[in-house]
């Protein structure tokens, strides 16, 4: 079961792949943004695992600190859009000390309907969106074909790095990048490729 301690593997595990590739995540963010979102996400996730030091016993109030402090301590559009995934995740853990397989899943459909509530993204516009959709579509679909939670995340984990491929060829229709119109063509999405990291965490904290 996912109890704290795996979700505070997963947020560590996050943490340190955002200190891996944050200069891959800027350097896309420089293509088609304003070249910060390596940087955002490691100010960010370092200020989520000093707020986790001595972690709540809920995985609600966990993930209501993570979301809090995203939104808090990270600027721009990620910040809160990740802040958002964070926040619903929690309302809908609960009280809950873990969470089995179709919980987690259920938290994490949460999560994405929060950033599309904020972000009104849809399917194509090249954003994180592009990534997480068709993650949960298959941590969805490996469930309920009997799968372990652990190769459930991986195609999950799969899932959202094809997502992310993806974007490379979409024209921008949301957040800084779709001021560039078709300029924005030809080039990853950075917010897709950190979701990917998310998503590979998740697999690797679960496996
Ligand atoms: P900013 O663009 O404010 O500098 P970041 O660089 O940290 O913020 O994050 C940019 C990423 O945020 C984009 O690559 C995209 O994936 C995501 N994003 C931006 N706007 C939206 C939106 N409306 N919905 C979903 N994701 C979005
Ligand atoms: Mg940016
Ligand atoms: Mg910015």
């Amino acid at each position: 079961a996912v109890t704290v301690d795996v979700l505070v593997g997963w947020l560590s595990a996050f943490r340190d792949a955002v200190h891996e590739h944050g200069a891959y995540l800027t350097e896309l963010d420089s293509a088609i943004g304003d070249a910060d979102h390596g940087a955002n996400l490691i100010r960010g996730m370092d200020a989520v695992m000093a707020a986790v030091a001595s972690p709540p016993e809920a995985t609600g109030d966990l993930l209501k600190k993570v979301g809090m402090t995203l939104v808090t301590s990270v600027g721009g559009a990620s910040g809160p859009l990740y802040g958002t995934f964070f926040l619903r995740m929690a309302t809908a853990s609960g009280d809950a000390t873990s969470l089995d397989g179709p919980a987690l899943l259920a938290g994490l459909e949460a999560g994405l309907e929060g950033i599309v509530a904020r972000g009104k993204a849809e399917a194509g516009d090249k954003t994180m969106y592009d990534a997480l959709a068709p993650a949960l579509a298959a941590f969805s679909s490996s469930l309920d074909g009997g799968a372990s939670l652990a190769d459930a995340a991986r195609a999950a984990a799969g899932a959202a790095a094809a997502g992310r491929d993806a974007t490379e060829p979409m024209l921008a229709l949301k957040g800084r990048a779709s001021y560039l119109g078709e300029r924005s063509i030809g080039h990853i999405d950075p917010g897709a490729a950190s979701s990917a990291l998310l998503l590979d965490s998740l697999a690797g904290a679960l496996s």
